[in-house]
């Protein structure tokens, strides 16, 4: 039979991602599973249970390092914590007992790598585990309960190319055999996170990457939406650890979500909106603990003229370079930028005069080098410890007047950078770390309250 090209048989699927604390006990797996068995089949990504990437990369540190016995004891803490869990979760002794094997079996096998020669390869690996050993501990549980599940294994279907960039053809298409196979199961549980590089080898998505595969699973399988489940009742408008009285966004458009995630907003991981972007399928941001709220819904829609939210960016770096050769110069900013891209380090902001350009940079690994090479092109001054604060909504130039509110919020706190018109969904400034409290409580109550 002839089938258009977007026909998709699974296009009315949602995929739900679970993030670590919702995984985080016996208690919240069992309330997770309450959640999704709604007789609707659905993907359900999960991520490793809480505190157990970061125990895992401090094992491989330890074992860089060749410090043996430090990585067997955050290898008996981390069984002892999933023997706990699997102890609390299962009612009967058979899925206890099997249980335990998972544990004993994936916490060896990290085990094994203390005898051997340790390298990225064994890394990789091991950082696997946790999502390995979570996914299969809680399909063990719909099993138990009689749900009809499947196991899907993300190595199977998730990978990279050489550029590190999703291969989203093989994704498809392995995916889509995958569901084929497993066509009469409800839940089909798989891991996030993790995936196979361009040679075959285990890799992962960098650290947070759940959400990013949650949304490459959704666009691969042209999914009706994708729920990123965590503890909080979605995207709030300003930092809620700092400033009160902050509220959860009802809508967001991608492009603000993009913004607001890669400048500060913790409860989204910002690769995550690109797949969902494209493929438009919307993304909802739920609450674990308040399943009934809401919650924030990403989608092509943006509203209209308003200030959305308010987010800020820790641990930023400055860096001005002065050049009075800059002057009615071309090719200046491009023997700039090279330097920043033969160090692999991206910039986040960037503004202009006639005598200087300043960028600025969240990853110090190559300062040294990046400020060295500059200095052949003028002076060059470093600040670290900046924040940028990233003020988000439909700021469009014909709607005046918010670029004077922002500006207005903040008239006492001294400003080292102001970049707007990149795009119509952001106002960015760049403010000592040491005024961000004072920032961001002035932004709220002038453009919130
Ligand atoms: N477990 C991984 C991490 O902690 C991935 C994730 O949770 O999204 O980074």
């Amino acid at each position: 039979m002839f089938m258009p090209a977007f026909y998709n048989p699974e296009n009315n699927m949602k995929v739900l991602k679970f993030g670590g604390t919702s995984v985080g006990s016996a208690e919240r797996m069992k309330g997770v599973a309450k959640l999704i068995s709604d007789g609707n089949r659905k993907i359900v990504v999960l991520s490793a249970m809480s505190g157990t990437t970061n125990d895992l990369e401090k094992i491989a540190q330890c074992l860089y390092e060749k410090r043996h016995e430090d990585a067997n004891r955050v290898i008996d803490s981390l069984e002892e914590k999933y023997i706990n869990t699997v102890e609390n979760l299962y009612d009967t002794d058979e899925y206890r007992e099997k249980g335990r094997g998972l544990v004993k079996s994936h916490l060896g096998y990290i085990r094994s790598f203390t005898i051997d020669l340790f390298t990225v390869f064994e890394e990789k690996t091991v950082l696997a585990q946790g999502e390995l050993l979570t996914s299969a501990m809680f399909y063990y549980y719909l099993l138990e309960r009689h749900v009809a599940a499947a196991l899907l294994p993300a190595l199977d279907f998730m990978r990279i190319n050489t550029n590190n960039e999703p291969d989203t053809e093989y994704i498809k298409d392995n995916l889509a055999g995958l569901l084929k196979k497993y066509s009469n199961e409800e839940i089909l549980i798989t891991q996030g996170y993790i995936c196979r590089n361009a040679f075959g080898e285990i890799d992962n998505l960098q650290r947070g990457g759940s959400d990013y595969t949650a949304s490459l699973i959704g666009a691969a399988v042209g999914a009706e939406e994708i729920q990123i489940w965590t503890d909080i009742d979605g995207m709030h408008n300003n930092d809620p650890r700092i400033v009160e009285g902050t509220r959860s966004i009802s809508e967001l458009s991608f492009d603000e979500a993009a913004e607001l995630a890669y400048f500060g907003a913790k409860i989204l991981h910002p690769t995550s909106v690109l797949p969902a972007k494209l493929a438009n399928i919307p993304v909802r941001l739920l609450n674990t603990m308040k399943p009934d709220a809401p919650g924030t819904l990403i989608s092509s829609k943006q509203k209209k003229d308003r200030i959305t939210a308010v987010a800020a960016k820790d641990n930023i770096t400055a860096i001005k370079i002065k050049s009075g050769r800059m002057l009615l110069a071309y090719g200046f900013l491009r023997k700039v930028f090279e330097i920043f891209e033969s160090y692999k380090t991206p910039i986040d902001m960037i503004t202009t005069s006639e005598v200087g350009v300043s960028v600025t940079i969240d990853n110090n690994e190559h300062l040294k080098e990046i400020v060295d090479d500059l200095k052949k092109y003028g002076t060059v001054d470093v600040d670290e410890d900046q924040v940028i604060v990233c003020v988000v909504g439909d700021l469009v130039a014909e709607h005046p007047g918010y670029a004077h509110k922002i500006l207005e919020a903040v008239k006492d706190i001294p400003l080292r950078m102001i970049s707007y018109g990149g795009s119509n969904y952001n106002v960015s400034l760049l403010i000592n770390a040491r005024d961000k409290e004072a920032a961001l409580k002035a932004l709220s109550s002038k453009l919130f309250n």
